[in-house]
């Protein structure tokens, strides 16, 4: 088989960085089976953004953006490169809230084009396609929804008449640093949203489907739950491949177990790919296949007895060859290449 269509689902950091991986080894023909000509669609969570200042900020979306067409500062993992915060300082000057947001000169020049552009009345799938014509990111890259949907996470404060508080997501995040515990997670909007122009079709005719390590709650969960997402990688005739953001019984980077805590998940490799679920023994499951890091390489079994095909490669994605060999250890676990280097 020659793989020629790739659709991946991706949140912001995690899954810019396994794409700009991914779109490496297919240049350097390192990817079994992937012709080096193989077209590449993201489709990327939306249930970040918010408006900000008047502005539209699509924080996943721009870091693969940015990411891919080499903008991206590289220390931070998101926002522009060289950047400066002149804005931020006389917005702060002003007493306007809120001021723990990140929002830089550069970048702000892209949220501008994607207001106007939505005010004008273009969808945010188009506005993205007109993005990426300055960023050239190599890839198709497709918003989840051209809905609005908001991740907003519910915590507990003794100040409040109900003794609970609700707030966006990106105020979890950014400011309060996902350090209080996450009681729920509520998406807005998400049961009444659409899937964007092309994300099913992208879906049904891909001959291979990724879930890099994004986030599986607030990046790839929320993606699953656009109506139609979740029966589109059910039903499709491409394999369905994960990998693991959880190495070692924690994120890599990251302070998200409270997203997989607040929804009942136990925060290890195992429990995320069986969350994810097995396509063709389950009646909710979207995978056909979980790659583990080589440090959980004891959960392999238990993975396998879920029905899921798994091996345990090293995950960790400290450079581009690392991260190429990672989507090579994927292919080859659902396309039958032999044996990974590393994989037991
Ligand atoms: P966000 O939207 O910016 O939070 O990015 P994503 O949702 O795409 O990715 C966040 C996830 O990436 C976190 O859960 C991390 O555990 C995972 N992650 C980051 N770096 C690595 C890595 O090197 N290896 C693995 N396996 N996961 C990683
Ligand atoms: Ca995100």
């Amino acid at each position: 088989m020659s793989i020629t269509r790739i659709t991946v689902l991706s949140g912001g950091m995690g899954g810019a960085r396994f794409l700009q991986g991914l779109l490496h080894g297919i240049a350097a023909g390192t990817v079994p089976g992937v012709s080096p000509g193989a077209e590449v669609t993201v489709v990327a969570n939306t249930a970040d953004d918010l408006w900000m200042h008047g502005l539209k900020i699509c924080p996943d979306l721009d870091t693969v953006m940015y990411t891919l067409g080499d903008g991206i500062d590289l220390d931070r993992g998101w926002g522009r490169r060289d950047e400066t915060w002149s804005v931020k300082a006389e917005l702060a000057a002003y007493g306007v809230e809120p001021t723990w947001f990140g929002l830089g000169d550069r970048d702000i020049a892209t949220h501008v084009v994607r207001t106007q552009m939505l005010d004008a009345g273009y969808p945010l799938s188009a506005v993205t396609e007109a993005l990426c014509r300055r960023w050239q990111p190599g890839v198709r890259l497709l918003p989840m929804s051209d809905d609005r949907v908001e991740t907003h996470v519910a915590i507990a404060d003794e100040a409040a008449p109900s003794g609970r508080r609700v707030v966006h997501f990106q105020e979890y995040w950014v400011r309060l640093r996902a350090e209080v515990p996450a009681e729920s997670v509520i998406v807005v909007g998400l049961d009444a949203s659409s899937p964007a122009p092309g994300v099913l079709e992208a879906i049904a005719e891909a001959d291979l489907v990724v879930l890099p390590p994004s986030n599986p709650v607030v990046s790839v969960g929320t993606i699953l739950g656009v109506p139609g997402v979740r029966e589109a990688l059910r039903t499709t005739a491409a394999p369905v491949v994960g990998l693991s953001p959880v190495v070692g019984g924690s994120h890599v980077r990251g302070m998200a177990h409270q997203m997989l805590t607040s929804i009942g998940v136990e925060v290890s490799a195992a429990a995320v790919g069986l969350h994810y679920g097995d396509r063709a023994t389950t009646s909710e499951g979207v995978l056909d296949a979980w790659l583990v890091d080589e440090r959980d390489a004891d959960q392999v079994d238990r993975v396998r007895g879920a029905g899921l095909a798994c091996a345990a490669v090293p995950l960790m994605m400290s450079d581009v060859d690392a991260t190429a060999a990672m989507a090579a250890a994927a292919v080859a676990l659902v396309t039958d290449r032999g044996s990974v280097d590393g994989a037991r």
